[in-house]
């Protein structure tokens, strides 16, 4: 560590023309919703991804729910491998504040980006997001997004499970992760929804806004899409092309 620190230092004194582009370097990507959407659609420099899960107890994810988020992994980006590993552990909160979530992912986390490995968060709560309670899940960071099992749960609706509700909600917080909708980049493509910034217009989208709300059975007709749809899959083929 201090090896690369002075190395660092000395590599800005040497070249104090790069500073704008090795600062950027230093500030990495998780700091960003949507800045890490290269490293996990490109498999140059990460062919392979993580996903790890802390969640509190009895509040674990649904096992098809992960192994879709798997699939549309390998479908949208060049991944060579996509594993997951998850963890409980306990809480007796039941109302998050955004800070409170970043200091559970800070204890709970044990993996990061390194070697040919990229890795994504999940953190599976019980309860609610104090700043709004019809969240089903949020991203936020460049690596991270949190899902409220409890909240999706209470969103299941007469003919739509909350499996089918939770399959939707990852797949959704994960294309938040690569910068869906027009975060951090420009579609060429009109699909944003100006009422919802970051969310397609398309409700067949699964990212709709209305995925990640408890509202979901108001705003859809029938089972939620957990699929990106055209529009959203041109988008990731052009950013991993280096065209967007
Ligand atoms: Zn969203």
């Amino acid at each position: 560590m201090q090896k690369l620190l002075v190395m660092a230092i000395m590599l800005v004194l040497a070249t104090p023309g790069c500073l704008d582009s090795f600062r950027e370097s230093l500030v990495s990507c998780d700091n960003i919703n949507g800045g890490c959407r290269y490293e996990i659609l490109r498999g140059n420099e990460y062919s392979r991804l993580h996903i790890e899960v802390n969640y509190v107890t009895g509040n674990s994810p649904d096992s098809d729910a992960l192994n879709l988020l798997k699939q549309r992994i390998k479908e949208v980006t060049d991944k060579s491998t996509v594993t997951v590993s998850q963890s409980s552990f306990g809480s007796t909160d039941n109302s998050y504040t955004l800070e409170e979530i970043l200091a559970l992912e800070s204890s709970e986390r044990t993996e990061f980006k390194s070697g040919n490995t990229f890795v994504v968060h999940i953190l599976y709560l019980n309860g609610e997001y104090s700043d709004n309670n019809q969240a089903l899940g949020i991203a936020y960071s460049g690596t991270s997004f949190v899902l409220f099992k409890e909240k999706i749960e209470d969103a299941a609706f007469l003919l739509i499970s909350s499996k089918d509700i939770e399959k939707a909600v990852i797949v959704h917080e994960f294309g938040h992760l690569l910068g869906l909708v027009n975060n951090g980049y420009q579609s060429p493509h009109d699909h944003e929804d100006p009422d919802h910034p970051h969310h397609s217009n398309n409700e067949e989208s699964v990212m709709y806004w209305a995925i990640e709300s408890q509202d979901i059975a108001n705003q859809l007709d029938g089972e939620p899409p957990n699929n990106f749809d055209s529009y959203d899959l041109d988008d990731l083929s052009l950013m991993k092309q280096g065209k967007l």
